[in-house]
């Protein structure tokens, strides 16, 4: 077996958001020294900032995704909760009906994006061998004469006319997100560019915060509202630190929530289930509402390249993102940072190849779950062959039992979360439990008000 050249020097990671933070604590434990390089100025207290502009929207951490936290930082829901954070349950409407409460499940914990990274940024500045450079700029990448590996970055603090100057690395590490520049400088080097594979939803977001009390829903700290062929709206309302209820409004193809106060409320009003109408109708708004845009899901595929420079990688957003309701990207950047250990504990050689692969392995379920669901929301992209007309009749079925059967909201829950594989669902115990219209085995959630006839139909098809 050939040796395998171990890390050592500097690592540099580009972005101090999710992805570059969680990137830093697992590269903090094979290099000397990591430096982070922000181009924001970094806020002192949770606070939303310009980098990270859907901060600003619902942002639900999947159970995979906290597990992982707990990994990298020991203690870390009990530290959330001691600063504010909740640690409860939701509730899950899905296919025309909430999901069957399952007793047994482990409860999220429910924060603002900005209080979750917060917290996440200051354990890794805690870190001894971490520092993290702000209102940087990194410009391009720096490169030896053979332009075969990738040496530091080129950067340019913001607001100063200085020029340019390089930071050396051993490792760089772009974790600057869906905007991500590689694909141009990979191009300017002479190297091929990754594939992008768009999957377009042209999806636009508007949120606002209210308060909240602490027995509104009867101490449930999220309403999760999926969207479906007949009504391609979505909507979360999740319970934030200090006593407030962040509420989402989501429309797919171009159907744009409205800003308006009249306009959002009536928005809400059209989805099926109406607990977040009824909030928003009598809760007392404390912001205004934002909105954000989302075109696209992307995913460039860094696996499928056949040179890439040594020395440097690409994790979080700016290989893959998603369509944000699901909730999965930074459970992805979590079980990212994850493989970039294992791969890390291998040596350094061939470090990039041997991680897209890993990459590409934890985003491939997601994807599947996203862009399966997304195509089904379109009759111009919904698959029409026999399996996947097949698989659609099984997973409406399967929704329709698990409203009064946990063991299959169980499933179905640890398929959202990112523990289990879609195919996990098809498993002949549960395929039996759904044929059979699933076994009455949990209290039914309650029936949401004045739930849509129009849902319920399709919901029976
Ligand atoms: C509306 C919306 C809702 C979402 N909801 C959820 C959710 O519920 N759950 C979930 O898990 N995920 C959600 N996501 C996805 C989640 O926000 C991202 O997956 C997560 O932030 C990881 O992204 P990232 O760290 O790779 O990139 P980003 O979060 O985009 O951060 C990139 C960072 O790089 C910095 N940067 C960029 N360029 C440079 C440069 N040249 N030099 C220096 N710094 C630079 C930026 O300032 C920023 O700090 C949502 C996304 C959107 C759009």
């Amino acid at each position: 077996m050939t040796q395998q050249t171990q890390a050592t020097g500097t690592a540099v990671v580009i972005g101090a958001s999710m992805a570059g933070l969680l990137a830093t604590r697992v590269l903090s434990d094979f290099y000397d020294t990591v430096v982070i390089v922000e181009r924001d100025a970094l806020p002192a207290s949770p606070e939303a900032r310009k980098g990270v502009p859907q901060a600003r929207h619902a942002h639900a951490l999947l159970g995979h995704g906290q597990q992982v936290l707990e990994e990298l930082f020991p203690g870390f829901a009990e530290q959330l909760q001691e600063q504010g954070a909740l640690l409860g349950k939701g509730r899950m409407f899905s296919g025309g009906g909430y999901l069957a409460r399952v007793a047994d499940a482990p409860c999220s914990l429910y924060a603002s994006r900005p209080f979750l990274e917060h917290a996440v940024r200051e354990r890794v500045r805690a870190l001894p061998n971490v520092s993290i450079l702000e209102q940087i700029d990194v410009r391009d990448l720096a490169v030896d004469a053979s332009r075969a590996r990738v040496e530091g970055v080129r950067v340019r603090t913001r607001g100063d006319d200085a020029a340019e100057r390089v930071i050396a690395a051993n490792l760089v590490v772009d974790a600057s997100g869906r905007g991500s520049r590689t694909p141009a400088w990979l191009a300017a080097l002479g190297y091929p560019e990754p594939v992008e594979e768009l999957v377009e939803v042209n999806m636009a977001y508007t949120t606002r915060i209210f308060r909240r009390r602490p027995d509104d829903l009867g101490g449930d700290l999220l309403v999760n509202i999926a969207p479906t062929p007949n009504l391609t709206r979505a909507s979360a309302m999740l319970a934030l630190e200090g006593d407030r209820w962040l509420v989402t409004v989501a429309g797919y193809f171009g159907d744009a929530p409205p800003t308006d106060d009249a306009g959002f409320l009536e928005f809400t009003r059209s989805l099926p289930a109406q607990e977040i109408y009824e909030m928003v109708r009598n809760a007392e708004p404390l912001t205004e509402p934002v909105t954000y845009r989302f075109r696209a899901n992307q995913w460039r595929h860094y696996e499928r390249l056949e040179r890439f420079p040594d020395g440097f990688l690409v994790i979080g957003d700016a290989i893959c993102s998603f369509t944000p309701i699901y909730g999965q990207g930074m459970t992805v950047a979590a079980l990212e940072s994850l493989a970039l250990r294992d791969c890390l504990t291998q040596g350094t050689d061939r470090l990039a190849q041997r991680f897209f692969k890993r990459a590409a392995k934890v985003i491939a379920i997601p994807w599947s779950i996203t862009v399966g669901n997304d195509r089904k929301l379109s009759p111009a992209t919904a698959p029409r062959d026999p399996f996947n007309r097949a698989l659609g009749w099984y997973l409406a079925r399967f929704l329709v039992a698990a409203r009064t059967d946990a063991t299959l909201a169980g499933a179905f829950m640890r398929v959202g979360n990112l523990f289990d594989p879609p195919t996990a669902l098809l498993r002949p115990s549960l395929a039996l439990r759904v044929l059979r219209g699933g076994r009455t085995s949990a209290p039914h959630q309650p029936e949401p008000v004045a739930h849509h006839e129009q849902e319920r139909q399709a919901a029976q098809i």
